[in-house]
């Protein structure tokens, strides 16, 4: 009797534990709901993940989430996401093994980029079409398939139309009359290069760039992306890549494209009243000006720095349009006779690292600055051999092996890193042996850091196998962090990666002028 009360007790213990569950399944999808609306979602992107109490690997582990799992976004602070956890518990993950999803973006319209444009029946031009639109029309967007997009027409029924062939336009009941465009809101762009893209976020395809210093005038604003036009073009770009509300810069002292002019590429640069570090400072020039080019004085070039005033820039700081870089006098001779191994890291199936925010491959970065420091050799006289030239597997073995059977008096490998932390940033170069790699890493080091300004993470030891078993002079160089996100950006441009090039070259050079 006691025993059968005690098993009812339980059951019925039990029945309100059912109920409280059901209704907390029941009830927190909604509050989910709600926010993941406003913040995006995450998906777990490795196997299991800890969930921390606080932002920071230091912090207690709470619970644990499983790969491919999704989860609300409560915030986001440096590189840890706090999520809400189905128990209605928040906690904190690694931003870097996760995926950021972004927030459903409300029902847009969108408007054909041409005269007139095709709607079909299905995803794909195979299938039938069943209308046009005309330039000036818009229908919402439903839904999208791929490049397609899915629409909603005029009579109700739906179609489906080439998504690269329209834009995104306000909602018709939002438009309103168009502001006078001089007292609209202006954006100047901060960094080298930045992709302006189809729609607010990393994922979304590039539809152009825009350049350090560009006026870009801003059109709305959703969450941290901006949406802006710059001449004819119009897409999305990362607010925190651009300096927001500041009246257009005053036009650089050179706008004419025709004539020759040199780009800033670092930040407080200085220009000089002389062609030599020992003249006088007259002006700190801003990354991203342009200069008219007066000519060259060794490897200096003569600028004008303002309408009736002329000053000098170190040539291998800057880059040079529509005027050849400065010429190197003396370094020919010190390459001439020397065999140089030029190893652009990965290859082929291997891609080595990814750039988690834009994709970036390292096996292509590798082999873009590998072929610029192999034609800057061969310009001073070196043999060049390289380990690929080409998107190619080659192993490390390999690798060491040409190495060994040409004799090469150096083996320069080039990679570009990656870190659990997004914040690190800088370039290393690696050594096995103390003694002569050594003095070369350094050398590198020194040169890359120089041009490239980029923090300066030191020349280190590396247990590399291309190190390691390479009885020939061989150094690894890092030129940068693919999960740093301004890192990313700035390595796929070509102004820098010319100057880690030129650095790597100057590194090589230097140490064989004091081998001499
Ligand atoms: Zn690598």
């Amino acid at each position: 009797m006691s025993q059968l009360s005690h098993l009812e007790c339980n059951r019925r213990r039990i029945i309100s534990l059912l109920v409280s569950i059901s209704l907390l399944l029941g009830c927190i999808p909604l509050a989910v709901l709600s926010n993941s609306q406003q913040a995006g979602s995450v998906t777990i992107a490795v196997s299991s993940l800890n969930v921390r109490d606080g932002a920071g690997q230091t912090h207690k582990v709470i619970a644990q989430v499983k790969g491919q799992e999704n989860y609300p976004i409560v915030q986001m602070k440096d590189n840890w996401i706090q999520i809400l956890l189905p128990n209605g518990q928040k906690g904190w993950v690694a931003s870097w093994h996760v995926e950021i999803n972004q927030p459903a973006t409300p029902a847009a319209y969108v408007s054909p980029t041409i005269e007139t444009l095709n709607i079909r029946a299905g995803p794909s031009t195979s299938f039938p079409v069943v209308g046009q639109m005309a330039k000036s029309e818009s229908f919402p967007r439903l839904d999208a398939e791929g490049d397609w997009i899915k629409i909603r027409l005029k009579d109700g029924s739906i179609g489906w139309t080439a998504g690269w062939l329209t834009k995104e336009v306000p909602s018709p009941a939002l438009i309103q009359p168009a502001p006078n465009p001089s007292s609209q809101a202006q954006a100047t762009v901060k960094s080298a290069t930045l992709n302006v893209r189809s729609g607010p976020g990393t994922h979304e395809s590039a539809v152009g760039q825009v350049y350090a210093g560009d006026s870009l005038t801003i059109l709305e604003q959703q969450g941290d992306w901006i949406r802006i036009q710059k001449d004819n073009l119009q897409g999305w770009v990362a607010s925190w890549l651009v300096t927001m509300g500041s009246t257009p810069s005053p036009p650089s002292p050179s706008v004419e494209s025709e004539k020759p002019t040199i780009r800033i590429l670092n930040p407080g640069t200085n220009l000089r009243s002389g062609p030599g570090t020992s003249f006088d400072v007259v002006k700190i020039a801003k990354e991203g000006e342009n200069y008219a080019v007066l000519g060259v004085e060794g490897d200096w070039f003569r600028i004008q720095t303002a309408p009736n005033q002329v000053g000098y820039v170190a040539g291998w700081i800057v880059s040079a349009q529509g005027v050849a870089n400065v010429e190197r006098k003396g370094n020919e001779s010190l390459l001439k006779g020397r065999t140089i191994l030029v190893d652009p890291g990965h290859g082929g199936s291997d891609s080595g690292a990814i750039g988690p925010h834009l994709g970036t491959l390292e096996k292509v970065v590798n082999l873009q600055v590998s072929h610029l420091l192999s034609r800057k050799l061969k310009a001073a006289g070196a043999t060049v051999i390289m380990t690929r030239e080409d998107d190619r597997k080659v192993s490390l073995q390999e690798r060491v092996d040409s190495s060994i059977r040409r004799q090469v008096d150096a083996f320069i490998s080039i990679h570009h890193n990656t870190s659990e932390n997004y914040r690190v940033n800088g370039v290393i170069t690696y050594f096995y042996s103390n003694g002569d790699d050594r003095e070369l890493a350094n050398s590198i080091q020194k040169e890359v850091v120089k041009r490239t300004g980029s923090t300066d993470l030191n020349a280190r030891y590396g247990n590399y196998f291309v190190l390691r078993e390479n009885p020939q002079l061989a150094v690894l160089c890092e030129l940068g962090f693919l999960t740093n996100y301004q890192e990313e950006v700035i390595m796929k441009t070509k102004e820098f990666q010319e100057q880690a090039a030129e650095g790597v070259f100057q590194g090589i050079v230097k140490y064989f002028a004091q081998k001499k």
